[in-house]
């Protein structure tokens, strides 16, 4: 039990719930880039997963408009 906080993949429900903006069928609800393990697309204004100033590792960081 520690204070650090888990931050569910893009894509999934649980992130979803959080406020993730990440494309849901892109990221196949979590599992994955195109369903690649550790691949995920990335939306630029996702609160969760893209705050300001955060360094993308080595995933697909698609920047994906809304609308
Ligand atoms: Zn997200």
């Amino acid at each position: 039990m520690s204070a650090e906080q888990k931050i569910p993949n893009p894509g999934s429900p649980e992130a979803v719930s959080q406020g993730c903006r990440c494309p849901v069928i892109d990221n196949s609800h979590g599992r994955g880039y195109m369903g690649m393990d550790g691949i995920f697309v990335y939306t630029s204004c996702c609160p969760l997963h893209w705050p300001e100033g955060t360094e993308l590792g080595p995933f697909v960081a698609k920047e994906v408009g809304n609308g």
